[in-house]
């Protein structure tokens, strides 16, 4: 079992005493808000998606311009402290919180503005998903985006960013068209194709190793309405359905995108969930949804015609915030019925009904993109097997995440190495380098142009090298 590392506490909390001249002047040159502890609304600021994470930074500063975040860049340079990043404040490993130092806040940058002729949308780095479909979709437009509407825009798109239409469009990344990027030197700078083009090739699956992303600049395409949703099994019949995944999930049409969980109902119910969304003709989709919802008889088929909007709500509820989470990831490169068969026992055994064991496939387009052309490397890979520990009770803690280590030991062997960055807690440098991969060489010479002091390490991190 590899070792867990604490990233936030490794890295010493920087001085809570940055001296109160300095402060003031740090505050008097923000359009945004500079918090520290006991001022109001500092608790909420401080607070993250999942509760295990409770740490308290010695300052938060609420950026509402590229010009804020610049001056809180400088401000930590100049004390040689490491801030933490925040956009939507969904990392699973706490990434975007410290205990002690600063906390450059993002989420008050939530302006969005959407050119349905060219078809562009540009979306400040505080911007969720749900904000963002909102707007687009206005427009009948969409980027491929995540799967939860609160995740936040920013740390999704910088990991890669799987969702709804990676099989159609493939993934957040290969969508971005630009990004604005306040660098650890401070400047300002406008990555694309064809501008920095090396730190427009790491911003895409390189997570927040490279700068602080301001604005993204997305590429849209037509989505309107979806033939969605899902269909429910009883638990019981969770190896049939998850053979039946296994062979109908990576060779679906690339309109099709899906994903299959072992969970349990609201009620306390064991199920097996498939999950579809089909963005393409509807009469077309009719039939190639056909062999999932008829495979076996369901216990309910909730798939219909819906806004896309909604399509991307609709596991919102079983990912609330406040939860603690521990969650545990690995591509799978087969699954042959060994591995369904440790699928669903390790989910009976899950301590916490809010556990979720589910599996998705991101093949179609975002497989047909080379392992090389953006910093994310995973294409391909068959399956995506998530561990989804969740629980409410500190009491849980131990046996929880006792729970998702043994699970993820079990399915081990069928792994293909790598870890998608965006699912990955603090697990160690072994761990790092298989979530970036074939790509981690590359990564650390661009970090070493961009950022070569490390100032950005409170993240999956690429030490400067080359
Ligand atoms: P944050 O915690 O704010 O940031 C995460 C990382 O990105 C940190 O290292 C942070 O420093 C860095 N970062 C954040 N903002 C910036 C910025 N503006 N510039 C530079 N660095 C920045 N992933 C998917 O691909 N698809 C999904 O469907 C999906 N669903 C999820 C659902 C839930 C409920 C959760 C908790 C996570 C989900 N994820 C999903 C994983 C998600 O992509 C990552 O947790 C991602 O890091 C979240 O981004 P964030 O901005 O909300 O997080």
């Amino acid at each position: 079992m590899e070792a867990e590392v604490d990233v936030a506490r490794a890295h010493a909390p920087a001085p809570a005493a940055a001296g109160e001249a300095a402060l003031r002047a740090l505050r008097g040159s923000l359009r945004g808000d500079l918090l520290v502890p006991g001022d109001p609304g500092y608790d909420e600021a401080r607070r993250v998606h999942n509760a295990l994470v409770d740490r308290r930074p010695a300052l938060i500063v609420r950026c509402a311009a590229a010009g804020d975040v610049r001056a809180a860049v400088l401000f930590a340079r100049e004390r040689g402290w490491h801030p933490a990043v925040r956009g939507g404040g969904h990392s699973v490993a706490g990434h975007s919180v410290c205990d002690g130092g600063m906390v450059i806040d993002l989420s008050p940058m939530r302006g969005v503005r959407v050119d349905p002729a060219a078809r562009l949308a540009r979306a400040e780095g505080g911007v969720t998903w749900g904000e963002l479909d909102r707007q687009t979709q206005a427009f009948g437009l969409a980027t491929p985006g995540g799967i939860v509407s609160t995740t936040g825009v920013a740390g999704l798109t910088l990991g890669g960013g799987v969702g709804w239409l990676v099989r159609r469009h493939g993934l957040a990344c290969d969508n971005l068209v630009a990004a604005e990027v306040v660098t650890a030197g401070g400047e300002i700078l406008r990555a694309s194709a064809d501008e920095h083009p090396e730190l427009f090739w790491a911003l895409r699956g390189g997570g927040g190793n490279f700068g602080v992303v301001t604005a993204f600049t997305f590429r849209l395409h037509p989505v309107g309405t979806v033939l969605g949703g899902m269909v429910l099994y009883p638990r019981g019949r969770a190896r049939e359905v998850l053979r039946f995944y296994r062979d109908f999930a990576p060779g679906a049409p690339d309109a099709l995108t899906t994903s299959a969980g072992l969970l349990t109902s609201p009620e306390g119910v064991p199920l097996v969930a498939l999950v579809a969304c089909w963005a393409g003709p509807l009469a077309e989709g009719e039939a190639a949804l056909r062999p999932l919802r008829t495979f076996a008889p369901p216990l309910a088929d909730g798939i219909g015609p819906l806004p896309f909007a909604r399509m991307q709500r609709l596991m919102d509820e079983a990912f609330p915030p406040g939860r603690r989470n521990y969650w545990k990831s690995d591509f799978l490169r087969e699954l042959p019925d060994a591995a369904v068969d440790a699928v669903v026992e390790h989910a009976a055994r899950a301590p916490s009904p809010h556990t979720a064991v589910l599996l998705e496939s991101y093949t179609g387009a975002a497989a047909r993109v080379a392992h090389d052309a953006t910093a994310y490397p995973h294409r391909g890979a068959p399956y995506n097997l998530h561990l989804f520990a969740a629980w409410t009770d500190p009491a849980g803690d131990a046996g929880n995440v006792r729970w998702a280590r043994e699970a993820r030991e079990a399915l081990r062997p069928f792994s293909t190495g790598g870890v998608y960055v965006n699912f990955l807690g603090d697990e160690g440098e072994a761990r790092v380098r298989a979530a970036y991969g074939a790509n981690h060489a590359r990564l650390a010479r661009a970090k070493r142009a961009y950022d070569p002091l490390n100032l950005f390490r409170r993240n999956q991190n690429v030490r400067p090298e080359g």
